[in-house]
């Protein structure tokens, strides 16, 4: 069995909760710490409970709870050198034995949960996805990334649910308010991917196993759910992924609360 929520998703605040029969993990956590707890105990989760904390990259919006989680409930919290390195200052104190190593391209071990590490291209100190396998199943975790690669492509074969950010419609970001700076920064190669860029992506890497597809980090001003939804339910159409007698779901990660709640037995 795994299992996973969408606790918060977007720019205001990212965690995603991630269980098996022995092991839960918070990835990210982005948002207050009281938050955080709400929404893990809204699915029956208790934070004192976690086995540790799982950081994807520095930005604010993955990490602004992490310290108060950390001393809060005493979690381990894991992250790459240069992850560290860059939110130190941001975190507060954290006890020497709290502060644990990730790799950014290998896995690290759980009682029944195995969680590897994919470097992507984002402007942060050294961004990382994950992959967690349980005995039977695999769950893919890519969001805050600009641009997809083939080595990407590679790693997120065979999963059976894809987690993966859709951060923007083009023409909404180009057209809208964001200045032009931070605009080509979102559109860069190291910035956030597209609708296309993820249903592109997406048509790619769904295999038959593929029972499940969340889409996440959805911009709050220069996307909405439905076009997510649309530019990747279309996409996944044409590719033959998503026909009538498939069971290919897509959903839409929440921005504010929990959200996909999603068991794999
Ligand atoms: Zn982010
Ligand atoms: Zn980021």
């Amino acid at each position: 069995m795994i299992e996973f929520c969408m606790l918060a998703s977007g720019s205001s605040g990212n965690a995603v909760y991630v269980g098996t029969q022995k092991t839960k993990i918070l990835i990210d956590a982005g948002l207050s710490g009281r938050r955080i707890a709400a929404a893990l105990a809204g699915i029956g989760v208790n934070a004192g409970k976690l086995d540790a904390l799982l950081l994807s990259h520095d930005h604010n919006d993955h990490i602004c709870g992490a310290g108060v989680m950390a001393r809060r409930y005493g979690l381990a919290v894991y992250a790459t050198e240069p992850t560290w390195r860059a939110a130190e200052s941001r975190l507060g104190p954290i006890k020497a034995a709290q502060c644990c190593r990730l790799p950014n391209c290998g896995s690290i071990s759980f009682a029944d949960l195995e969680v590897e590490t994919i470097p992507l291209p984002h402007d942060a100190a050294d961004p990382v996805g994950f992959i967690f396998r349980s005995r039977w199943h695999a769950v893919a975790l890519v969001t805050d990334l600009g641009h997809t690669t083939p080595y990407i492509q590679r790693r997120l074969q065979g999963m059976d649910c894809l987690i993966v950010e859709a951060n923007h419609d083009e023409e909404m970001l180009i057209n809208g308010h964001y200045p032009w700076p931070l605009k080509k920064r979102i559109l860069g190669a190291k910035g956030h991917l597209s609708n296309k860029m993820a249903a592109e992506l997406l048509s790619q890497v769904v295999g038959a196993q593929t029972q499940h597809v969340v889409l996440a980090h959805l911009s709050e001003y220069n996307n909405t759910p439905q076009l997510a939804f649309t530019a990747v339910c279309s996409r996944l159409k044409k590719s033959g992924h998503l026909q009538p007698g498939k069971r290919l779901k897509v959903h839409v990660a929440a921005r504010h609360t929990p959200s996909c709640y999603l068991r794999l037995a």
